[in-house]
């Protein structure tokens, strides 16, 4: 097999992998809220939903309604009940294997986002997401990667921006998720491998997508060379 990041004839991939509800079997922002149910989370989450708001102010103020008293309970909540998806780690190893590029772009908090992946050996500068401070009475979330001047999305984590950084012109960018934190995204690049709602959102858009189940599926068609397609 050719070297895939050195192979002249085609861009070489970049992938941008969702992390909640990709990496992980379930959304953990979602599952935090249906646990410890924070007086007023229902109305915020179906703002969110149903884009009254921006996920940036949606998610900082449902983590408000926590005291940062909760945060070792919130963390050991998460950590205790989060799934890694089959196959992640063969993914890893087939990225290494052919010299291609992976990012976490996550709209996840990174109190539960770098734990979680710390088996996994990904660099931290490979692994984009929010932060948080937890030194004031309520949680505060904090945003280190804001929607560039192209996006007026008021994202919080902003994949488009990320993704923007890896020119179409010099590589096949490839994102992987599952939901609202990557519809932006998704219109950008060359191919998504979706799962749930953003399978729905790539059909009514018709942005080119293959739907997938594990990581597994997604490292058969990464070896059979669909993203050239
Ligand atoms: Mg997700
Ligand atoms: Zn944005």
């Amino acid at each position: 097999m050719s070297d895939i990041a050195t192979d002249s004839k085609s861009k070489p991939p970049v992938l941008f992998c969702d992390f909640d509800g990709t990496i992980t079997l379930s959304d953990n922002i979602v599952a935090v809220m249906k646990h410890f149910k924070p007086e007023g989370y229902e109305a915020i989450m179906s703002d969110i939903v149903s884009f009254k708001k921006s996920l940036r102010q949606g998610v900082g103020e449902m983590f408000a309604l926590f005291p940062s008293s909760m945060r070792q309970e919130i963390t050991d909540y998460i950590l205790n009940t989060a799934g890694i998806r089959e196959g992640f780690p063969q993914l890893l190893e087939w990225c290494k294997k052919n010299g291609v590029e992976f990012y976490v772009t996550s709209g996840g908090i990174d109190f539960f986002v770098y734990p979680l992946l710390e088996p996994f050996g990904i660099p931290r500068d490979h692994i984009f997401c929010n932060g948080s401070d937890f030194s004031g009475e309520r949680i505060d979330i904090l945003w280190p990667h804001p929607c560039d001047e192209h996006c007026k999305n008021d994202c919080g984590m902003c994949k488009a921006a990320v993704i923007r950084r890896y020119p179409k012109e010099e590589y096949t960018r490839i994102l992987i998720g599952d939901s609202i934190t990557d519809f932006e995204g998704a219109k950008l690049v060359d191919l998504v491998f979706s799962r749930s709602h953003l399978t729905e959102r790539c059909r009514e858009l018709g942005l080119p997508h293959i739907p997938f189940e594990n990581f597994h599926d997604i490292v058969h068609h990464l070896e059979q060379g669909d993203w050239r397609k």
